[in-house]
């Protein structure tokens, strides 16, 4: 059990994992090599930074609270292929940051701080990067919607969003009292691969608006929440997959929303 000697900030999301073999696990989620470069945000006391080190070539972090210089560098003396940046991540340049390392394989593995979970993934999106695997350990509620199939309570614009450039995947509960303090919530590690095959939209902010639109009221029918849309084409693309206007958005997987977007024609 890992012990810190930090004053924790609630407000920064600082919920410090203090369980070894957690982060262990975490970690054993990519198949990161000497070849690796892996992104980090919120090293926070470092503990899993320190993990990433030992197996990647090179490890970039982002921590926002600068009072944690002197816990990160305990935890990280020796370890020489860590460039940590003392910022908020989400106005941070990725691209710029990451062309000073020479690499073969880029990931992305953080505990999150979880007030800025959609954010953070948002960025990597829209970055372009293509990350051989994105693992995420978020609020446990967060992280059901994420990894959802069509049909369930959870599905949301979010859910189709993700699911349109990767696999998702759950792969395992954390108890918050692996945490130090410990939070209100409990966690889960999900993990991002991405898609090779997949049907590709002509226009995502296009696509990404009609999927926001889509699921706009809940309890609406696509009739309902498409209205300002062509619902002749709607009605056209959702009978291909034997659905009618009557639908609602929970039912539709992400290709439905693909081709939705693509014969809707921007
Ligand atoms: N990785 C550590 C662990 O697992 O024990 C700490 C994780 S803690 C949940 C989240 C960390 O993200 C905190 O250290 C917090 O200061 C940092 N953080 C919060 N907002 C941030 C931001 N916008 N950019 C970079 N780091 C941030």
């Amino acid at each position: 059990m890992e012990k810190y000697d930090v004053k924790f900030k609630k407000k920064l999301g600082q919920n410090f994992l203090k369980n070894t073999s957690v982060v262990d696990r975490i970690v054993n989620q990519a198949d990161i090599d000497s070849n690796s470069l892996v992104i980090e945000v919120g090293p926070g006391g470092a503990i899993m930074t320190r993990e990433l080190a030992k197996k990647a070539k090179n490890v970039l972090a982002y921590e926002i609270d600068n009072d944690l210089a002197d816990e990160i560098h305990k935890r990280l003396e020796g370890y020489d292929n860590v460039v940590v940046l003392f910022q908020d991540f989400l106005l941070s340049d990725i691209s710029k940051d990451i062309a000073k390392f020479d690499y073969d394989k880029l990931f992305f593995i953080s505990n999150v701080p979880y007030y800025i979970t959609t954010p953070i993934l948002m960025k990597l999106i829209n970055s372009g990067l293509s990350f051989n695997k994105i693992v995420m350990m978020v609020q446990k509620e967060v992280g059901d919607r994420f990894s959802t199939k069509c049909g369930s309570r959870d599905y949301g614009s979010i859910t189709v969003l993700l699911n349109y450039f990767y696999d998702v995947r759950r792969e395992f509960v954390v108890s918050r009292n692996n945490f130090v303090p410990v939070p209100n919530v409990d966690s889960v590690v999900v993990t991002f691969t991405e898609k090779n095959n997949k049907k590709t939209v002509k226009n995502f902010s296009y696509f990404d608006k009609l999927v926001r639109d889509s699921f706009k009221y809940k309890r609406k029918t696509i009739k309902n929440n498409l209205k300002n849309y062509d619902l002749n084409i709607v009605s056209q693309v959702l009978s291909k997959y034997g659905y009618d206007l009557s639908v609602r958005a929970e039912m539709l997987d992400v290709d439905v929303f693909v081709d939705l977007a693509n014969a809707l024609g921007k």
